[in-house]
């Protein structure tokens, strides 16, 4: 039992710990994580894990241990250096209820770093925000997780059930990191996953699909342009084809995302092509990310795609002699929404409205997070609930601080509540 005495206590031994709170975001903000590159704040992680008498489980992500899995991404770069690190606390008698805190370490590229007021890596803090790419998009989170349990050992107490830290790659690009945590075996009551919501809880989320279009061209000397095929130009009509099927998705709108004015958005968000600037480029390629609807089918959402990138080539007199190619590697992610009213979700509402002193508010994701692989693929209430971040995978990312600080409050009271307590040592 949590006595109010004692949840006071608790909540003060947040506020006792939340200067190296601060220090360990930047210190994590200071690795730059982006995808290939997250090993070794993955050992940053794990470090902080051991120290803290957590059984560490470091292991490099297997694509074909999980390949044969539902919400299996396919990837076309190399695992060779891809860590996951999952911190274990077994209590002495397992009384309460197990618990999943889930984060990832992984972070999106920087972009032009002249466009960022400061070094994307190098965090620094102004007006009681945190700047640094990745300091939001979720180091806070992973942060939030870690001294919540912290805030447990300063009074002398432990879970009184089995807690999972997880600290997971992929999570921007596959969802492969918590797909394998699953393969390994890791199950819990509930997880929690603290992604900057503001201080909501996430109720639904959209599915993401990434696809790559492969266009052919016929070379010429741009002296004779008619004479060839431009297979950069050819893109974009293919591109406005695929902009009408996201407008359709978007007039026909799930219920779940009935806050959002346009929950589904497609971006062509990488494109090459050409050799050379008095040549008629003879190739083109061009990235798509794109959003769907819980309850959509991906094989039923790939074939739509490939229709209308063949629609659109049929427009075109060389590309119906040479169809455009759909590859895919990267998100195949279903949409996912919370079933409501789960034990989890009743007690995190409480102890929401205890720290903060309004309801918790839901809202409608219009991307994608983990929790999607524990309630699609493994029966677990998965609530994404954590800090309020701003210009996350944009310039000059940044993670309130103090919004930091009710998440970690919040959580300490959820795990000492879900899991109950026992004395440490
Ligand atoms: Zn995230």
């Amino acid at each position: 039992m949590l006595t109010p005495d004692l949840a006071q206590q608790l909540l003060r031994a947040v506020d006792d710990g939340f200067q190296s709170q601060c220090d360990f975001l930047a210190d994590l903000t200071r690795f730059p994580s982006t995808r290939g590159f997250e090993a070794t704040a993955q050992d940053f992680m794990a470090a902080a894990m051991r120290a803290r008498g957590l059984t560490v489980d470091r292991w490099k992500l297997d694509v074909e241990a999980i390949r044969h899995l539902p919400g299996f991404s396919p990837v076309a770069v190399s695992y060779d250096d891809a860590w996951n690190v999952v911190g274990t606390h077994r209590p002495k008698v397992s009384k309460g209820r197990s618990l999943i805190l889930n984060g990832h370490i992984d972070v999106v590229p920087t972009g032009p770093l002249d466009m960022w007021t400061a070094p994307p890596f190098a965090p620094y803090v102004k007006d009681g925000w945190m700047y640094g790419r990745g300091a939001g998009d979720m180091k806070a989170g992973l942060a939030a997780n870690l001294f919540a349990l912290d805030a447990l050992a300063r009074l002398g107490l432990a879970p009184a059930a089995e807690v999972y830290l997880q600290s997971v790659i992929e999570e921007e690009c596959t969802g492969n990191g918590a797909l394998a945590c699953l393969q390994r075996g890791y199950r819990a009551e509930a997880a929690l996953i603290t992604e900057p919501t503001d201080g909501t809880l996430t109720s639904a989320q959209v599915g993401v699909m990434w696809f790559q279009v492969k266009v052919k061209g016929k070379p010429a000397h741009v002296a004779y342009a008619g004479t060839g095929a431009n297979a950069i130009e050819a893109c974009l009509p293919i591109i406005k084809a695929l902009h009408e099927l996201e407008h359709r998705w978007n007039e026909v709108k799930h219920p779940a995302f009935a806050e959002h004015e346009h929950p589904i958005n497609f971006v062509v968000s990488k494109i090459e092509g050409g050799d050379w600037t008095s040549s008629v480029p003879s190739w083109s390629t061009f990235d798509m990310r794109i959003g769907l609807y819980p309850g959509q089918d991906l094989a039923q959402v790939r074939s739509e795609v490939e229709a209308v990138v063949a629609a659109a080539a049929q427009q075109d007199a060389f590309l119906k002699q040479n169809p455009p190619q759909v590859s895919y590697h990267g998100f195949q992610a279903e949409g996912y929404e919370l079933p409501q009213g789960s034990d989890a979700q009743v007690l995190l509402e409480h102890c929401h409205a205890q720290i903060v002193g309004s309801a918790l508010a839901q809202r409608a994701l219009t991307a994608t997070t983990d929790a999607r692989f524990y309630g699609l693929y493994a029966g677990i209430p998965a609530l994404v609930y954590g800090p309020r971040a701003e210009n996350i995978h944009a310039f000059d990312e940044r993670v309130e601080l103090d919004s930091m600080r009710r998440v970690t409050k919040t959580l300490a009271l959820f795990i000492a509540r879900w899991c109950g307590v026992e004395g440490r040592g």
